[in-house]
Protein backbone atom coordinates (compact mmCIF):
# COMPACT_ATOMS: atom_id res chain seq x y z
CA UNK A 1 0.00 0.00 0.00
CA UNK A 2 1.52 3.16 -0.88
CA UNK A 3 0.15 6.43 0.28
CA UNK A 4 1.49 10.16 -0.88
CA UNK A 5 0.82 13.75 0.79
CA UNK A 6 0.34 16.30 -1.24
CA UNK A 7 -0.13 20.23 -0.40
CA UNK A 8 1.42 23.57 -0.37
CA UNK A 9 3.90 24.18 2.12
CA UNK A 10 2.76 24.63 5.21
CA UNK A 11 -0.59 22.97 4.78
CA UNK A 12 0.21 20.30 7.65
CA UNK A 13 1.74 17.38 5.65
CA UNK A 14 4.10 16.31 8.02
CA UNK A 15 1.88 16.18 11.15
CA UNK A 16 -0.37 14.17 9.26
CA UNK A 17 2.02 11.61 7.77
CA UNK A 18 2.92 11.33 11.83
CA UNK A 19 -0.67 10.81 12.94
CA UNK A 20 -1.04 8.09 10.19
CA UNK A 21 2.02 6.34 10.92
CA UNK A 22 1.13 5.79 14.19
CA UNK A 23 -2.29 4.33 13.51
CA UNK A 24 -0.95 2.11 10.88
CA UNK A 25 1.78 0.99 13.65
CA UNK A 26 -1.08 0.14 15.93
CA UNK A 27 -2.49 -1.61 13.14
CA UNK A 28 0.48 -4.15 13.08
CA UNK A 29 1.45 -2.74 10.02
CA UNK A 30 5.01 -2.08 8.90
CA UNK A 31 5.57 1.36 7.50
CA UNK A 32 8.12 3.13 5.63
CA UNK A 33 8.32 6.94 6.23
CA UNK A 34 10.10 8.61 3.31
CA UNK A 35 9.73 12.00 1.32
CA UNK A 36 10.78 14.24 -1.86
CA UNK A 37 13.45 15.38 -2.63
CA UNK A 38 15.59 13.63 -0.71
CA UNK A 39 14.48 10.24 0.28
CA UNK A 40 17.36 8.63 -0.96
CA UNK A 41 21.37 9.40 -0.64
CA UNK A 42 22.07 10.43 -4.01
CA UNK A 43 18.58 12.58 -3.48
CA UNK A 44 19.93 14.10 -0.58
CA UNK A 45 22.37 15.76 -2.73
CA UNK A 46 19.90 16.58 -5.44
CA UNK A 47 17.75 18.04 -2.53
CA UNK A 48 20.61 20.43 -1.69
CA UNK A 49 21.01 21.28 -5.05
CA UNK A 50 17.25 22.38 -5.83
CA UNK A 51 16.20 23.87 -2.18
CA UNK A 52 19.83 25.57 -1.22
CA UNK A 53 21.56 26.71 -4.27
CA UNK A 54 21.71 30.62 -4.27
CA UNK A 55 20.19 31.60 -7.59
CA UNK A 56 18.30 30.94 -10.71
CA UNK A 57 18.24 27.14 -11.67
CA UNK A 58 16.88 26.71 -15.53
CA UNK A 59 13.21 25.90 -15.17
CA UNK A 60 13.90 22.52 -17.30
CA UNK A 61 17.19 21.77 -15.40
CA UNK A 62 15.06 21.68 -12.22
CA UNK A 63 12.34 19.80 -13.56
CA UNK A 64 14.90 17.28 -14.59
CA UNK A 65 16.57 17.09 -10.99
CA UNK A 66 12.84 16.83 -9.17
CA UNK A 67 12.73 13.62 -11.67
CA UNK A 68 15.74 12.32 -11.25
CA UNK A 69 15.57 12.77 -7.82
CA UNK A 70 12.09 11.08 -8.13
CA UNK A 71 13.56 8.07 -10.25
CA UNK A 72 16.37 6.57 -7.82
CA UNK A 73 13.99 7.24 -5.16
CA UNK A 74 11.22 4.88 -6.47
CA UNK A 75 13.54 2.47 -8.06
CA UNK A 76 15.82 1.90 -4.37
CA UNK A 77 13.19 2.48 -1.78
CA UNK A 78 9.58 2.60 -2.67
CA UNK A 79 9.63 -0.22 -4.92
CA UNK A 80 11.78 -2.69 -2.64
CA UNK A 81 9.20 -1.62 0.57
CA UNK A 82 6.46 -2.54 -1.23
CA UNK A 83 7.32 -5.74 -2.56
CA UNK A 84 7.82 -6.76 1.07
CA UNK A 85 4.79 -5.71 1.70
CA UNK A 86 5.56 -2.44 3.72
CA UNK A 87 3.09 0.61 3.71
CA UNK A 88 4.96 3.27 2.02
CA UNK A 89 3.76 6.70 3.65
CA UNK A 90 5.50 9.40 1.35
CA UNK A 91 5.63 12.89 1.85
CA UNK A 92 5.22 14.91 -1.93
CA UNK A 93 5.62 12.88 -5.25
CA UNK A 94 4.95 13.81 -9.00
CA UNK A 95 1.74 15.72 -8.41
CA UNK A 96 4.57 17.84 -6.31
CA UNK A 97 6.40 18.58 -9.87
CA UNK A 98 3.58 19.03 -11.92
CA UNK A 99 2.06 21.71 -9.16
CA UNK A 100 5.75 23.27 -8.96
CA UNK A 101 7.14 22.79 -12.25
CA UNK A 102 4.61 22.57 -14.03
CA UNK A 103 1.89 25.26 -12.60
CA UNK A 104 4.88 27.13 -10.68
CA UNK A 105 7.10 27.62 -13.15
CA UNK A 106 4.99 27.41 -16.17
CA UNK A 107 6.15 24.52 -17.73
CA UNK A 108 3.58 21.56 -19.19
CA UNK A 109 1.41 20.22 -16.83
CA UNK A 110 1.82 16.88 -19.06
CA UNK A 111 5.40 17.15 -20.40
CA UNK A 112 6.17 17.62 -16.48
CA UNK A 113 3.77 14.65 -15.34
CA UNK A 114 5.12 12.35 -18.35
CA UNK A 115 8.84 13.14 -17.66
CA UNK A 116 8.21 11.55 -13.94
CA UNK A 117 6.43 8.76 -14.90
CA UNK A 118 8.70 7.80 -17.24
CA UNK A 119 11.72 8.02 -14.46
CA UNK A 120 9.45 6.00 -12.18
CA UNK A 121 8.02 3.55 -14.43
CA UNK A 122 4.67 4.45 -14.65
CA UNK A 123 4.74 3.75 -10.88
CA UNK A 124 1.33 5.26 -9.06
CA UNK A 125 0.27 5.51 -5.36
CA UNK A 126 -2.85 3.58 -4.23
CA UNK A 127 -3.89 7.04 -2.25
CA UNK A 128 -2.96 10.68 -2.36
CA UNK A 129 -4.11 12.48 0.72
CA UNK A 130 -4.36 16.67 -0.62
CA UNK A 131 -3.93 18.64 2.17
CA UNK A 132 -5.95 21.54 0.54
CA UNK A 133 -5.33 25.23 2.21
CA UNK A 134 -5.45 29.09 0.67
CA UNK A 135 -1.58 30.29 0.75
CA UNK A 136 -2.55 33.28 2.37
CA UNK A 137 -2.72 30.77 5.50
CA UNK A 138 0.17 28.89 4.45
CA UNK A 139 1.69 31.47 4.94
CA UNK A 140 0.39 32.77 8.58
CA UNK A 141 1.67 29.54 9.64
CA UNK A 142 5.16 29.37 8.30
CA UNK A 143 5.91 32.63 9.79
CA UNK A 144 4.58 31.83 13.13
CA UNK A 145 6.50 28.64 12.80
CA UNK A 146 9.62 30.93 12.30
CA UNK A 147 11.86 28.54 10.60
CA UNK A 148 14.11 29.73 8.36
CA UNK A 149 12.63 29.16 4.82
CA UNK A 150 13.85 27.63 1.90
CA UNK A 151 14.13 28.82 -1.36
CA UNK A 152 11.18 28.03 -2.60
CA UNK A 153 8.98 28.36 0.37
CA UNK A 154 10.00 31.96 0.01
CA UNK A 155 8.25 32.75 -3.76
CA UNK A 156 5.53 35.00 -4.13
CA UNK A 157 1.80 33.88 -2.88
CA UNK A 158 0.71 34.33 -6.45
CA UNK A 159 3.03 31.28 -7.12
CA UNK A 160 1.76 29.23 -4.60
CA UNK A 161 -2.16 30.59 -5.71
CA UNK A 162 -1.33 28.60 -8.99
CA UNK A 163 0.23 25.50 -7.22
CA UNK A 164 -3.37 25.67 -5.21
CA UNK A 165 -4.90 25.65 -8.72
CA UNK A 166 -2.93 22.59 -10.55
CA UNK A 167 -3.13 20.15 -7.09
CA UNK A 168 -6.78 20.85 -7.38
CA UNK A 169 -7.28 20.16 -10.79
CA UNK A 170 -5.12 16.91 -10.70
CA UNK A 171 -7.25 16.00 -7.99
CA UNK A 172 -10.12 16.63 -10.17
CA UNK A 173 -8.73 14.74 -13.48
CA UNK A 174 -8.28 11.76 -10.82
CA UNK A 175 -11.05 11.45 -7.79
CA UNK A 176 -10.22 7.74 -7.55
CA UNK A 177 -6.78 8.48 -6.62
CA UNK A 178 -6.82 12.07 -4.42
CA UNK A 179 -8.65 12.42 -1.54
CA UNK A 180 -9.05 16.16 -0.76
CA UNK A 181 -9.46 17.73 3.22
CA UNK A 182 -9.49 20.85 3.65
CA UNK A 183 -5.92 21.68 5.72
CA UNK A 184 -7.49 24.40 7.80
CA UNK A 185 -9.73 21.80 9.46
CA UNK A 186 -8.13 20.82 13.56
CA UNK A 187 -5.08 18.05 12.65
CA UNK A 188 -6.99 15.67 14.37
CA UNK A 189 -10.57 15.74 12.39
CA UNK A 190 -8.52 15.45 9.10
CA UNK A 191 -6.58 12.58 10.68
CA UNK A 192 -10.02 10.85 11.13
CA UNK A 193 -10.72 11.26 7.20
CA UNK A 194 -7.74 9.86 6.03
CA UNK A 195 -8.46 7.03 8.68
CA UNK A 196 -11.23 6.42 7.38
CA UNK A 197 -10.20 6.24 3.53
CA UNK A 198 -7.09 4.23 4.39
CA UNK A 199 -9.50 1.70 6.23
CA UNK A 200 -10.37 -0.62 3.47
CA UNK A 201 -7.22 -0.17 2.00
CA UNK A 202 -5.85 -2.67 4.29
CA UNK A 203 -8.46 -5.11 4.02
CA UNK A 204 -8.74 -5.47 -0.09
O1 LIG B 1 8.10 19.11 1.14
P1 LIG B 1 9.18 20.02 1.57
O2 LIG B 1 8.74 21.11 2.49
O3 LIG B 1 10.39 19.31 2.08
O4 LIG B 1 9.66 20.73 0.23
C1 LIG B 1 10.71 21.63 0.25
C2 LIG B 1 10.49 22.71 -0.80
O5 LIG B 1 10.59 22.21 -2.12
C3 LIG B 1 9.17 23.34 -0.68
O6 LIG B 1 9.39 24.73 -0.54
C4 LIG B 1 8.45 23.05 -1.97
O7 LIG B 1 7.75 24.19 -2.33
C5 LIG B 1 9.56 22.71 -2.94
N1 LIG B 1 9.24 21.68 -3.94
C6 LIG B 1 9.15 21.99 -5.29
N2 LIG B 1 8.89 21.01 -6.21
C7 LIG B 1 8.74 19.73 -5.84
C8 LIG B 1 8.82 19.40 -4.48
C9 LIG B 1 9.09 20.40 -3.55
O8 LIG B 1 9.30 23.15 -5.67
N3 LIG B 1 8.52 18.80 -6.77
MG1 LIG C 1 7.75 21.70 4.05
Amino acid sequence: LWITLEGGDGSGKTTQAALLEAWLSAQGRTVLRTREPGGSEVGALIRDIVLHHRGDIAPRAEALLYAADRAHHVATVVRPALERGDVVLQDRYLDSSVAYQGAGRVLDADEVRDLSLWGAEGALPDLTVLLDLDPAAARRRLDAADKPFDRLEAEREEFHGRVRAAYLSLADAEPDRFLVLDADDAPERIAEAVRARVEPLLHP
